[in-house]
């Protein structure tokens, strides 16, 4: 489970997802639990720890980007209850999410711990947008009808894409394997991971998937402060 913060020059600190809460898991319920109970986790992988790790606190972060509003992805909401911090998060995503805790069509993976009106949801229309200079997020449903990868253009380490689930591990990806009964739609999977390879080939771009810990590793990005420029 990840989440990636971003000094940005402009627009200060944005955190892109953020991982399961702390609560994860008590709140899940016991079949993911069992799955949770292999989880290799402790406290100092906590959202709030690890973003100390990099010399800011949790409490200077200006704006959260949501990719998809699952469970594992958006936890750490928790901290941004009650404050002013924009979420952003696609409309189509926000409007799936509530309609399925509501009337429990999709419950279980989205949770209504995280999905409170105290929370300052911004929506995100349309399929694309600059939510800042250098960063832009591209509508990529499949996984789930809202979900939102972020593409990052930084000045030395060049393109990077964030994919959320759109991808859970690289063989989604790199060997174009669909993600099965994982994927909500898989037309609008197929038709997504079309836009995301084009993207990679034109820009070069790194690639960093929704749960896989290889990749994460190869780019020693599995634990703040590790940055790139
Ligand atoms: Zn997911």
């Amino acid at each position: 489970m990840l989440a990636f913060l971003i000094e940005h020059p402009t627009e200060g600190l944005i955190l892109y997802e953020t991982g399961a809460g702390e609560n994860y898991p008590e709140i899940v319920g016991a079949p993911v639990q069992d799955v949770f109970s292999r989880v290799d986790y402790d406290k100092s992988m906590n959202l709030d720890e690890q973003i100390a790790l990099t010399g800011h606190k949790i409490e200077d972060v200006k704006m959260v980007i949501i990719g998809h509003l699952h469970l594992d992805h958006s936890g750490g909401l928790e901290h941004f209850r009650g404050k002013n911090v924009p979420v952003y998060v696609h409309e189509l995503e926000l409007k799936y999410a509530f309609y399925s805790v509501a009337t429990k069509t999709d419950l279980g993976v989205y949770m209504p711990h995280y999905l409170t009106f105290d929370i300052n949801w911004v929506p995100v229309h349309g399929s694309y947008y600059e939510i800042a200079s250098g960063l832009n997020l591209h509508l990529s449903p499949g996984h789930t009808p809202g979900l939102m990868i972020m593409q990052v253009n930084l000045k030395n380490s060049g393109t990077w894409i964030f994919t959320s689930d759109q991808y859970h591990v690289k063989e989604n990806f790199e060997d174009d394997v669909p993600q099965g009964w994982l994927a909500r739609d898989h037309a609008a999977w197929v038709q997504s991971h079309q836009m995301i390879k084009g993207l990679k080939r034109r820009t070069n771009a790194k690639v960093v998937l929704g749960h896989c810990w290889d990749t994460v590793r190869a780019l020693g990005l599995e634990f703040a402060p590790k940055a790139y420029d």
